[in-house]
């Protein structure tokens, strides 16, 4: 498979990695919104959240705490931010699940939230409740 994060992981292509264990790697993005923007990524392949395994996903999201933290103390960045997205239309480029760890200053010039201008009117709570019900009992 062409998958250009399989060839990362395997040290195929160069990255400038920043911690690794058996299941995960996490390293440099290379068109950073900002200073130590890097991803966290499963080394086996998994295209995205549904797929995912999720012993390995648990596995993420602690390495994901413990590099946010480093990288906020290392880099003094005001805050963190985490972003991932599932399938081209939610913006997923490369289809092998990663997760972002975005680090946030306070002069980055970045809208502090980027979607916050892209919320709907406040919803119906009839619709919201109607909502709700239907996903739960899929749950
Ligand atoms: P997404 O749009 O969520 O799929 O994010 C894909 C990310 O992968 C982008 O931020 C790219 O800059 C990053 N990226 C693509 N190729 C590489 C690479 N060879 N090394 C590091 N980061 C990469
Ligand atoms: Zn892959």
């Amino acid at each position: 498979m062409d998958c250009i994060f399989c060839k990362i992981a395997k040290g195929e292509i160069p990255s400038y990695r920043i911690y690794e264990n058996e299941d995960v790697l996490v390293f440099l993005d290379i068109k950073p919104f900002t200073k130590g923007h890097c991803l966290v990524i499963p080394k086996q392949h998994f295209e995205n959240i549904f797929d995912i395994d999720e012993n390995i996903l648990q596995k993420i999201i602690v390495v994901t705490k413990k590099v946010s933290g480093i990288i906020k103390n290392t880099l003094n960045a005001d805050g963190i931010r985490l972003s991932q997205s599932n399938g081209k239309t939610a913006g997923q480029e490369v289809m092998h699940f990663h997760l972002h760890i975005i680090p946030r200053y306070k002069d980055d010039n970045i809208p502090i939230n980027p979607t916050a201008t892209l919320h709907l009117p406040p919803a119906d709570s009839k619709d919201l409740e109607k909502l709700a019900k239907e996903i739960k009992s899929k749950i």
